[in-house]
This record gives C-alpha cells, structure tokens and sequence, in this order.
C-alpha cells in the first residue's frame, strides 16, 4: 500500500503527510495528492453510533499514515471538544425534503472552523523541537478571523493575518481586531485583498527575509490547498451521511446527494475524497455565485480565468481560479500529471485550458454545476425562511438555488445542503432579504433579526460588539516585510 502523498504535477515526488502539511504545496507548483485514495476503503457499516470525533479518527488515520493514533486523537479533541457550540460539531437540520449539513458551528461563525481549528494542532506534531513558526495570511474576510482562532496561543507558533483596510466588513473587522492570545497578529493595509496576498507571497519567496529570520524561524501559509485543512473536511461528509441513517432518512448503502456552495472547491472536493473512500454518494452539486468559472467549464471543458470579476452578496465564494479543482483534473485523468501540468502551465500563460471529452466526461460522473445570481439569493433566502421557517446566509443560499434547479433532473436521491456560514455573518444581506425596516447599524440588525426570527445570534457574534480593540495597526503595503519581521522578533526573540 501506497504511503505517501505526491504532487499533481510531479508523480516522483514522494512526501509523507508531515512533510506535505510543513510545505504546504509543492516545490513545482502543484499540489499534494495521495495516489490510489480509492483503495484506502472505509466501511460505512463500522460508523453506526460513532461519534463526530470518532469518525474522524477513523478518516485521519486512513489520509494521514504517519501521524501516530495519538497525535491524531490529541489533535482531535484539541479542536473540536471546546470550540464549537455543540458537541455534534456538525449537526444536521430537516428542512423541507432536504437535510442542512450545519458547518458553522466553530468559534467564527463559519465553514472554515473545521480546517482551520484542526490545521494547527496537526502542524504542532511536524514542528522540530527548536523550531517555530510564522503563519501569514492575507484574507478578504472570513479566512482570517479563523486562522486568528485556530493558532492563537499555541506554542512555537505566531500568525500575522492582513487584511485591506475598508475592505472588509464591520462584524469581519471587529472579529479580527478584537482577537486575544500571546501570538496573535492583525494589521490593516493600506491597499485590496490582491495587494495583501501577491506581497504576502513575495515575502515567502524573500531567500534575504529568511537569513535574517535565523534558522530556527521559518514562515508558513494556512492557506486552503494545505492537506491539513481539507483532510479534516472530509469527515463531516460521513458523519451527516451516518446521521441520515441514524434518523431513518436512508437504509445504509442507500446513495444520496450532497450539494456545496463553491470557491476553491476544497469543501466540495472532500467530499469527493469521502466518495472515493466508499462513502455512497450519487452526485456532488457544485454551485457557484455569478463568478460562474466553473459552470463555464461543466458546459465547454474549457476553464477560463479571462471573465470580469464580480463582488457578489457571496463574498468568500467570489473567487476565479478554483484551486483545488486540480486535484480533481489529477484523479480524473488517471494520475496523469505531466497531463495536469500541461493544463496548469497552460493557465498560467493564457489563463486557460481546455480538457478531453472524455475528462470532461469523467467529471460529470460525479459532479453537476451551476450558478446563482445575487437577486436569485435573496430570492432564495426569503422564500425558505417564509416556507420553512429556516434562515439561510447567502452562500449556503447560492447552494440551495443550484439544488433546485438539478432536482428537476433527480428529485428522489436524498439531499445535503452544506450550510458554510452563520445567517448572522452577512447579516445584512440577510436581513434585507426577510424584514423591512432595517436600521444603519450592523448590530442592531442582528438584535432586530434574532428578535423577529427566534434563530439565536451565535455566542462570539454577539460578544464581538462589547469587546476591546487589540490590534489598530494600519500599514502602507510597501511596509509588510518590515512588519513581519519585527513580530517574529517580538514573538520568538524579545519574550523571555
Ligand atoms: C470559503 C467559503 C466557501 C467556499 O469554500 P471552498 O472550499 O473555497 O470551495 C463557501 N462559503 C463560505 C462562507 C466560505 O467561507
């Protein structure tokens, strides 16, 4: 049996899962990938009465070989025992004829908990014993504030989050700028999400930044194509599956259906991950936001980047180049990766590529794509809230637009929606959806909702209002590497 993790464009890279999770990506740009994840098979039979936190000791065990059954366990309830407000992690809610996979239930509010809460425990077990390390995120939004929560007070571990100033929302910068812990930093930029993210790989690539960091310091991403934080995704695909069965929705073996709101297509590509390990899954609904890359791509097999960008009601899906779903081009085309690099070398220069019929094909096995507009949105939000009396935010409502329109090809397969946000986190979108006469300010809308709606606002949501500011730095993004530096001396030199 195969043991370690290669890259999508290089199959003679041999890495172990350790390795991959320290790097991140690949030395020649691809991504880390275990071969033959079809012959690693679960059992669903053996998952009856597991626990959340069971189930994922069985899924990491399998995806991360090298890690010892402790470290997996330690990490395990490392992240998920305190953190989120429930001890389901994931629960599932019927709504109508279809089930809500609920994946904002960690300490921001929002889908990326599961990785982001997880990632960080996995990376203590990589560090060596002199080592330490510097996480830098560049984040629109969401990715920050989770980050913030999964590394903070860690040993061994700083992170440097920056974030556009007035280019996120109200909730999102006062989530970050509130954020305690000894190791935690967050600054505003003078300059876009783009700006903050190109500088911030310019600063892992600075071979002079790192000399003067000494050897024992070294900088890492939590970006979403690092193994440690799609692996943990994979585990909520079994466990609502076995929830399904559990409430007698299903026979187990029965096929069912999971539909994902899509930007990078990590989310949607661990559940493809769990299909390959044997979990009975009929088909994946990929739905976009009208940043439509990929429903193109479904309708052509030509992926093109070269489309007018939009800023949707759905922010953390908008989003041009789906990273991850070159993983799934390297499990579709046989392992194939001189193929996949063709096609990667090709977006790198034209910005396109176009894939066989038979690729093509190939992916339309497993997966159906579409797209949502704004408009249809909030549409949908206001028509399940008045239906069903459920509060969707406005990605979880992109998913549930493409899911009605698949369902008129296949209405019988039981349904998933995956739910990535709190309804609360883009509370006015929301809001403007389901009541009249919104008042200015982002809190008391929240209180006016929670009050018309009986859906209770989320404990850090609520609290985030009273807290103190921690973090007011604004910097010119000209001065991010100097910034850098001066936290990791102030991190991992100056204190004791
Ligand atoms: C990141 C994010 C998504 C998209 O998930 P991907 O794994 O990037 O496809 C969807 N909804 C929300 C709220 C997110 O934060």
């Amino acid at each position: 049996m195969n043991n370690y993790y290669t890259s999508t464009r290089n199959k003679k890279i041999q890495i172990s899962a350790k390795e991959a999770i320290k790097k991140g990506f690949a030395d020649d740009g691809g991504l880390f990938v275990f071969p033959d994840l079809n012959k690693l098979h679960i059992d669903v039979n053996k998952l009856i009465n597991l626990s959340y936190e069971e189930i994922a000791q069985i899924v990491l065990e399998k995806l991360l070989p090298d890690f010892s059954n402790e470290e997996i366990s330690n990490s395990i309830h490392n992240a998920y025992d305190e953190s989120f407000d429930t001890k389901e992690v994931t629960p599932v809610a019927d709504v109508d004829d279809f089930h809500v996979l609920e994946l904002f239930h960690g300490p921001t509010s929002a889908f990326k908990d599961v990785g982001l809460q997880m990632l960080p425990q996995l990376m203590k077990n990589v560090l060596e014993a002199n080592n330490k390390v510097m996480i830098l995120t560049a984040t629109s939004g969401d990715t920050g504030k989770a980050a913030l929560e999964g590394f903070k007070n860690l040993e061994k571990m700083g992170i440097t989050v920056f974030y556009p100033h007035n280019g996120v929302s109200k909730i999102q910068k006062l989530q970050m700028t509130t954020t305690n812990g000894s190791n935690t930093e967050v600054t505003a930029i003078k300059g876009n999400f783009d700006d903050a993210q190109s500088n911030v790989k310019k600063i892992f690539n600075d071979e002079q930044l790192k000399k003067e960091l000494g050897l024992n310091v070294s900088l890492s991403s939590a970006n979403s194509i690092n193994i440690g934080r799609l692996i943990p995704q994979v585990v909520y695909y079994f466990y609502s599956y076995m929830q399904l069965v559990k409430n007698k929705h299903i026979n187990i073996g029965n096929k069912i259906n999971f539909t994902v709101p899509t930007g990078n297509f990590g989310d949607v590509l661990a559940g493809y991950y769990a299909k390959q390990l044997g979990l009975p899954v009929n088909k994946f609904i990929v739905a976009s936001n009208e940043n439509n890359v990929l429903t193109k791509f479904f309708n052509s097999g030509i992926y093109d980047r070269n489309m007018p960008f939009f800023q949707t009601v759905a922010p953390s899906m908008d989003i041009q180049i789906s990273s991850n779903f070159e993983r799934l081009l390297y499990y579709k085309s046989g392992e194939d990766t001189d193929y996949v690099k063709t096609l990667m070398d090709q977006l790198e220069s034209e910005g396109k590529y176009q894939v066989s019929d038979e690729i093509l094909a190939e992916i339309k096995k497993d997966f159906y794509c579409g797209f949502s507009t704004d408009d249809e949105v909030k549409d949908s939000i206001k028509d399940v809230y008045n239906k069903d009396g459920y509060l969707m935010d406005p990605h979880t409502a992109v998913g549930y637009k493409v899911m009605r329109d698949y369902q008129a090809h296949d209405a019988k397969t039981p349904m998933v929606l995956l739910s990535t946000a709190s309804p609360y986190k883009f509370v006015k979108v929301v809001a403007d959806a389901v009541m009249d006469d919104i008042p200015d300010d982002d809190h008391e809308i929240m209180e006016k909702l929670a009050q018309q709606t009986n859906v209770a606002i989320p404990d850090n949501l609520e609290k985030v209002w009273s807290l103190p500011i921690l973090h007011e730095d604004v910097i010119d993004k000209s001065d991010m590497k100097s910034y850098v530096k001066s936290k990791v001396e102030a991190e991992f030199y100056d204190k004791n």
